[in-house]
């Protein structure tokens, strides 16, 4: 693999921010779908950007992942293809339930290029606005070490945090890189070709980079292997599940911010079924001497990781979003993993590969034939 050296003397922004340009202005990219802080300063929003001007202010990279990208694309492609081509700047997760999204005829890839950053993870939404200026100098530390406090739990646990398994066009490699560079690689021929019209040549040896990568990535397994097993005891049986959602309040906040939650109409908000008639609940609540209300939480969460489990990218922003720090993110990482790995199905990984659950095979999961 080759790629080019980035001068990121004004951070990682400011560089990304000038291939941005460079694109833009070659005439091979007609918006560009990417992360900018809002006037306030205290958060950030996606921004479709046709005026290349307004690009100065991009932030591909931010500290924190308050709008999960899939999410303005799925706003985006809501009526069908984009005619115009759209490069998305994301982080991996980002992309990767965008192609999630797409095989669930929810998001539509004509036209749509993807740039994705390694990416060292996402502080929690609810510390930055408390203090963005500190946290932005903890964000550059950890970009600088590639480690550092306050991170999303989900994201020490990462391992699809750079470009290998997710199918994207162009890819800002940083980990391991000297100070103030990064470097720009094609990763898909079309994004070689987008490369080579903005006149950026990728002629340069990137192994380096990729050897940090995997170096990065064992660690990060290594965190996820233990949290895993940690897991397995912590979530195993209905009381143990129960005692790690004991604190939801039921807002489903949750549901709103996940990028794989994929029905247009939620059953949990739209149907008398879920709830119960006052003699069905009295009768409950004499069976077990007394029943909790909202009565349905339990079945919410099951019935979103039944409904999604194959397709969660572990991004955490359920987690994130909620505010009563359920471990949300963590309970459907890891159940997710174990379906995917029955499956065999990495989610987000290919656009090719199709969902196991929508499609029928006849020959298959025959270890469970008399289970
Ligand atoms: S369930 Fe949570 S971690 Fe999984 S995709 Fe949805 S928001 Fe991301
Ligand atoms: S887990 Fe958190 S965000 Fe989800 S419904 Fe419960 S309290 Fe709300």
């Amino acid at each position: 693999m080759t790629g080019a050296t980035i001068q990121a003397k004004n951070g990682v922004n400011g560089a990304v921010s000038a291939v941005l340009k460079s694109l833009k202005d070659s005439g091979c990219v007609d918006a560009v779908l990417v992360p900018t802080r809002v006037k306030s300063g205290e958060t950030f929003v996606y921004l479709l950007i046709r005026n290349p001007k307004m690009l100065d202010s991009c932030a591909p990279l931010p500290p924190v992942m308050p709008v999960q990208g899939a999410r303005a694309l799925q706003s985006l492609t809501r009526h069908g293809k984009v005619e115009q081509t759209v490069l998305c700047v994301m982080r991996p997760c980002e992309v990767r339930a965008s192609i999630e999204l797409a095989k669930r005829r929810q998001v539509d890839l004509e036209n749509v290029l993807f740039m994705s950053l390694d990416c060292p993870g996402a502080l929690r939404t609810r510390d930055y606005v408390n203090d963005p200026e500190a946290l932005d100098k903890r964000y550059q530390g950890i970009l600088n070490n590639w480690e550092g406090d306050g991170l999303r739990p989900t994201c020490e646990t990462c391992v699809h945090f750079s470009c290998e398994d997710v199918p994207v066009d162009l890819h800002v490699g940083l980990v391991g890189t000297k100070e103030e560079e990064a470097v720009i690689i094609g990763v898909s021929k079309r994004g070689e070709e987008l490369l080579d019209k903005a006149g950026i040549e990728c002629s340069e040896d990137v192994s380096a980079w990729q050897v940090e990568v995997e170096k990065a990535r064992d660690k990060k397994a290594g965190n996820r292997s233990k949290v895993v097993s940690e897991l397995k005891d912590k979530a195993a049986g209905m009381d143990n599940l129960g005692l790690l959602f004991a604190d939801c309040i039921n807002c489903h906040n949750c549901m709103r911010v996940c990028p794989i939650c994929y029905c247009r109409q939620c059953f949990f908000d739209s149907s008398d079924q879920v709830r119960l008639r006052a003699e069905d609940y009295f009768a409950k609540a004499q069976a077990r001497g007394g029943i909790r209300f909202p009565g349905d939480m339990m079945q919410f969460h099951l019935g979103r990781i039944y409904h999604m489990g194959l397709s969660c990218v572990g991004c955490g922003a359920c987690e994130d979003g909620c505010p009563m720090d359920v471990p949300v993110s963590q309970v459907f990482a890891f159940a997710g993993d174990e379906v995917q790995k029955t499956f065999d199905y990495v989610p987000g990984r290919s656009t090719d590969e199709p969902i196991p659950t929508l499609t029928y095979e006849e020959d298959e999961l025959h270890e469970y034939e008399d289970a």
